[in-house]
């Protein structure tokens, strides 16, 4: 028995809007087909054939007869797959095959990439957009909340100097006015090269750096980087940027207990080797040189203290040096600050004293 498969299709003459209904079918020299109310069907060879297209893997164009030729759609999938395996290996018919597998291929690449695309949109750009939202409109007192339990957290694991913070202190409020955003300062008798700046306005300021320093002015611009990832809130939003989407999450859910921010404490360890974005400490070192100039502090203390770091700490490099740009650059940018805004230098003998007290000579 032979069967023969009708398929409902579409007649139109190239060119005209107006389409009517067909049938079509398939025999072994070509096609079948029946325009209409048409009695009679009508035989079309495959070598009358000009072209076959395929649109989204199932519907099949028939173009045929002179110019302008005529047209047969169907979107029978079952069609197309007759097609196929009944006019293998004529050219027409191959180029369907390979037509329809890559537009298959194009299509999945193109779906592919789509959502590739998402993923990266929504990790490179959305989420980092948000952090920064938020980092903006974190309220002070939760960041110094925030702060306050890590700094808790740094002083049960540091030695604390309580004189020599104080002193600190007092020696950086000879420097800036932070009515703002007030600072507690912490030295540690820890002999690593550090100095960092917990969220909230704390900051911690290893006696291994201060052991590094010979002027006052290399102490203020320490002081005055520090600050300036205070009150920029650099570090806030260098710990949100590393924990992404899921502190965001918190933030969003509005949790009211808080408990978010003591898994945030148990940060607090990594947070002295916590590094910042290249723009991050380009803005510290610009805002620092606005402190020293305000001062009118020599501004060539933060060279020299980079050179001198730079060449005793090669392979442990402290948090002021820690990242890009390279040391090199970043003495490079502060010369040209200098040089671009020239200042008279004032010495100031009550900070030399301090430096020298905090120094412990
Ligand atoms: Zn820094």
């Amino acid at each position: 028995m032979n069967y023969i498969n009708y398929y409902t299709a579409e007649y139109r003459i190239y060119g005209q809007k107006e389409s009517l209904p067909a049938q079509v079918s398939l025999n072994e020299s070509g096609f079948y087909y029946k325009v209409g109310e048409e009695e009679r069907e009508q035989l079309l060879r495959i070598a009358e054939i000009v072209s076959i297209h395929t649109y989204n893997t199932y519907k099949v164009v028939l173009n045929f007869g002179d110019f302008p030729y005529q047209t047969l759609t169907c979107k029978d999938p079952a069609f197309l797959s007759e097609i196929k395996q009944q006019f293998k290996g004529y050219e027409v018919v191959d180029a369907l095959s390979k037509s329809s597998k890559t537009t298959y291929i194009k299509y999945l690449l193109f779906l592919a990439s789509f959502f590739i695309g998402l993923i990266l949109f929504f990790y490179f750009v959305l989420v980092p957009w948000l952090v920064n939202k938020a980092v903006t409109h974190f309220p002070w007192e939760q960041e110094k909340k925030l702060g306050e339990m890590m700094y808790t957290k740094i002083k049960e694991q540091e030695k604390a100097n309580p004189k020599k913070s104080l002193l600190l202190e007092h020696f950086f409020y000879q420097l800036c006015d932070s009515a703002q955003n007030p600072v507690q300062i912490l030295f540690a008798d820890n002999p690593v090269v550090n100095a960092y700046a917990l969220p909230g306005g704390f900051i911690v300021i290893n006696s291994g750096i201060v052991n590094q320093m010979v002027s006052p002015e290399e102490l203020a611009g320490v002081l005055a980087h520090e600050y300036a990832h205070v009150r920029k809130k650099h570090t806030l939003k260098s710990m949100f940027n590393t924990l992404g989407f899921s502190v965001l999450l918190q933030l969003f859910l509005g949790s009211q207990d808080h408990s978010w921010l003591n898994a945030i404490g148990w940060q607090a360890q990594e947070l002295s080797q916590l590094k910042y974005s290249r723009s991050l400490e380009t803005e510290a070192d610009e805002e620092a040189f606005k402190v020293l100039k305000n001062k009118s502090l020599n501004p060539h203390g933060l060279i020299t203290l980079f050179s001198r770091l730079q060449e005793n700490e090669k392979v442990n490099m402290p948090e002021i040096l820690s990242t890009h740009p390279l040391p090199e650059d970043r003495i490079k940018k502060f010369n040209n600050l200098i040089e671009a805004s020239p200042y008279p230098v004032i010495e100031k003998p009550y900070l030399e004293l301090l430096f020298n007290q905090i120094k412990g000579k």
